[in-house]
């Protein structure tokens, strides 16, 4: 076959195997927005069904003998070169592992997380800790049969990140770390507090009426995707065919408009991936700390500006006009920008979330060396929680147990949280420094600009470039913690600290 030839080939079942992936992604969906709840087993049936016919054309031998052609052609462009490159990483990972090992990992996940689940309701890391380490050992050995012997977390984390390592990270964190943590404490220390009881009795249908407008207006387009209710939000899909979720609490409306206005961020990448490359490295995202980077920028620089609320704040008042009648614009906007140290994660500010996902990184990085055994986490957990957030956890479950990743073996995640919020400020203050009156445009609920560049910038890239590499081209800087340093400062030292 010639090489033009093999290359039609080896895309034309690439997107195959992407489509049985997106088939399983809806199966999620429907899982958790709609399934009755005596369906489940069925489902899982189907899940396991499909995992296997996506396995099996995922490890399809031709696979391999296309990719061997290609990596030995002359003449390949450097957007080929991705495409073959990123289908080797996938194949390798598909056919390397041992079936015996796989059955065993799926195993473990799926006694991992009932295992968390049951040991974070009793507060008995002890109980828990065996399944960790099992977890570890397992994840280092599925590291050492794709070659990453030796170099095990850095497996952990390029799977989320292509491209990023341990080192790179400890570096960036150690930055940011420095004046992160004074500046937590300065802003704990103000005088300044949000009003906690200002935002009251918000219905559910007001709710859903101005995220819809919010969203749309962002630029998400609902003729091809679409938002539900489910316990977690989150968004799904890709192309055509976006799901996002969202949840609705009538004392907090901030939450479900501005988890909405995450997952919109998630979602207008995935629908800005060019549609007739989807599933191969030049239609899918460049990893999990890019994915953030979207979500958080729309979240954050964008959602939480002035600009934005100018815009907004009008049409806020109009569709709740009792619940905001004692508020004013400036408690409204504190409400919105509320920093308040936390010990739980998943409740925490803009501010202080990224001192949680450098503990978590810190421990990890030393489970991996063997510099620190998985019995003494809880107490290396409660000294990190001190020195990072000044806060010791009294229990477990406000500690080492609260998060769900680590039950499933999904270690090297944490990082691309704070990554992705340092690229959104590097990208944020390159927007400005081209479109200096963006809140302006913002004020007038006009996002195109900025939805266009992003477009143009970030997500007609596919996975051409790592985020290392993407920072670069796209800032004209290497990627660091600097402009998200400058932009909390900017923002919340506007507030907290006159
Ligand atoms: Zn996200």
């Amino acid at each position: 076959m010639s090489t033009e030839t093999t290359y039609a080939e080896l895309t034309r079942w690439i997107q195959r195997v992407h489509a049985l992936g997106t088939v399983g992604e809806l199966l999620g969906w429907d899982e958790q927005v709609n399934l009755p709840p005596g369906a489940a087993e069925q489902r899982a049936g189907q899940q396991a069904a499909l995992a296997e016919a996506a396995h099996g054309a995922a490890s399809d031998p031709r696979l391999g003998g296309w990719l061997t052609q290609l990596e030995g052609a002359a003449g390949l462009s450097a957007d080929q070169r991705a495409v073959v490159q990123n289908a080797r990483k996938d194949y390798d990972r598909a056919t390397k592992l041992p079936a015996e090992f796989v059955r065993e990992k799926a195993t473990q996940d799926s006694r991992g997380y009932h295992a968390w689940a049951k040991a974070r309701a009793a507060d008995d890391f002890a109980g828990y800790a065996p399944v960790l380490a099992k977890n570890l050992e397992l994840v280092k050995r599925e590291a050492s049969y794709l070659g990453w012997a030796g170099r095990e977390y850095d497996y952990m984390i390029d799977k989320h990140d292509p491209g990023m390592t341990a080192e790179v990270i400890g570096r960036l964190f150690g930055e940011l770390k420095r004046e992160l943590v004074p500046l937590v404490r300065e802003i704990a220390a103000s005088k300044v507090k949000p009003r906690a009881d200002a935002l009251r009795g918000f219905s559910t249908e007001g709710q859903q009426v101005f995220l819809r407008e919010v969203t749309e207006r962002l630029g998400f387009d609902y003729n091809r995707g679409r938002i539900d209710v489910s316990l977690h939000p989150f968004c799904s899909g890709t192309g055509s065919d976006v799901r996002m979720t969202t949840r609705f609490k009538e004392h907090e409306p901030l939450d479900s408009l501005f988890s909405s206005i995450h997952e919109t961020g998630h979602g207008l990448y995935e629908q800005g991936l060019p549609a007739d490359q989807l599933g191969t490295a030049l239609g899918i995202h460049a990893g999990m700390a890019v994915h953030e980077s979207q979500s958080r920028l729309w979240e954050n620089q964008v959602a939480r500006s002035r600009g934005f609320w100018q815009g907004f704040e009008p049409r806020l008042r109009a569709v709740f006009p009792a619940q905001t009648s004692g508020v004013s614009t400036e408690e409204l906007y504190l409400a919105i920008n509320a920093v308040s140290p936390t010990l739980i994660r998943v409740d925490a500010d803009e501010v202080t979330y990224n001192l949680h996902i450098i503990l978590r990184f810190e421990l990890e990085k030393k489970l991996f060396t063997g510099e620190l055994a998985v019995s003494d986490l809880p107490g290396a957990w409660r000294t990190a929680a001190a020195e990072l957030l000044g806060l010791t956890p009294p229990n477990d479950r406000e500690g080492v147990l609260q998060d769900v990743h680590w039950s499933g073996g999904a270690f090297g995640y944490f990082p691309s949280y704070c990554l992705g919020n340092m690229l959104a400020a590097q990208l944020w203050y390159r927007a400005l420094a081209l479109r200096p009156k963006l809140e302006e445009d913002f004020a007038r609920g006009d996002f195109t600009w900025l939805l266009g560049w992003l477009r143009e910038n970030i997500h007609t890239q596919g996975r051409r470039y790592d985020a290392l590499e993407l920072a670069r081209r796209v800032t004209g800087e290497e990627l660091s913690p600097r402009s998200l340093l400058r932009y909390l400062r900017e923002r919340y030292g506007a507030l907290y600290l006159r």
